[in-house]
């Protein structure tokens, strides 16, 4: 429970990845704000449910990610932010030429300019409490590129960036910001590119999961978001405190390909 009296903010973590960390922030100890853009009684729910399962406070805060206004408003909502993780985020599939204008800039907006907007409303309030936490979920695709996946690649690699400058901009004051670069993580998010890939490649299920989606994961496994949130307390831990402005992959070798 180290990080108990530690706030948390974690964007788009009504499910997948983003749920998984606020899992495992809450399990070590820290109060929690789950998002996400809806504002059904079950995302309520489910905060409540993680405060009574871990002992800590929970609530969900609605905001759109895609709104500059309304990233910078869920964090000045909670008041107080000693970890950020920026997680909320979408995909979309298509070559540059059929790329609809309208996806390119949601994508960049919710993957990208949305870390922009909370790291800045948050970063005095790590200044204040005289020590932070800053963890961007970026992506394989942070590092390397795929076809057909041009907008997220460029926010994925825009987001890398920004970690870094954000850590030279926080160096020495108890502030540390760092980039997840996950592979391929079994969520909705992976899940709703199923049904497009196995189209694309004239394929079932399984074939397009093992020889497609995992053709460069050289584990051939999922990671898993446990994973994902067990990285993320770690980089919270005092054991990594000098780690900043840079990335860790958990994707099953991808990267070193
Ligand atoms: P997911 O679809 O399960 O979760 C995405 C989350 O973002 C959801 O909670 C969703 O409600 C939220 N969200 C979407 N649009 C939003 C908006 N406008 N405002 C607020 N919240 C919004 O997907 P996931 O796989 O868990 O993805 C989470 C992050 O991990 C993303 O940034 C994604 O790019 C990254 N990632 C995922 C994988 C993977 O394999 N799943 C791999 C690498 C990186």
């Amino acid at each position: 429970m180290f990080l108990a009296g530690k706030t948390a903010v974690i964007t788009g973590s009504n499910s997948g990845i983003g749920l998984g960390v606020a899992r495992q922030l809450a399990k070590a100890g820290a109060d929690i704000v789950i998002n996400s853009f809806t504002d059904r009684p079950e995302d309520h729910a489910l905060a409540s449910e993680l405060g009574r399962e871990f002992g800590v406070s929970a609530r969900y805060i609605a905001a759109d990610m895609a709104q500059g206004a309304a990233c910078r408003g869920l964090i000045a909502e909670v008041g107080v932010c000693d970890i950020l993780v920026n997680n909320a985020g979408i995909q979309h599939v298509a070559p540059i030429e059929a790329f609809a204008p309208e996806k390119w800039d949601a994508v960049l907006a919710i993957n990208l300019s949305s870390a922009f907007h909370t790291t800045a409303v948050a970063l005095p309030m790590m200044r204040q409490a005289g020590w932070g936490r800053v963890i961007n979920i970026a992506s394989a695709h942070g590092l390397t590129a795929s076809p057909f996946k041009s907008a997220y690649v460029a926010a994925k690699h825009g987001i890398v960036g920004l970690t870094k400058t954000a850590a030279l901009e926080t160096a020495g004051q108890q502030i540390t910001v760092n980039a997840i670069c996950p592979g391929y993580v079994l969520t909705p998010l992976v899940e709703a590119q199923i049904p497009d890939q196995m189209q694309t490649h004239g394929m079932d299920r399984d074939t397009v999961v093992r020889e497609v989606m995992l053709a460069r994961q050289p584990s051939r496994e999922f990671a898993t978001t446990d994973q994902i949130g067990g990285t993320a307390v770690f980089l919270c831990s005092d054991h990594a405190a000098q780690i900043t402005g840079t990335t860790i992959s958990v994707d099953g070798g991808w990267t070193a390909l």
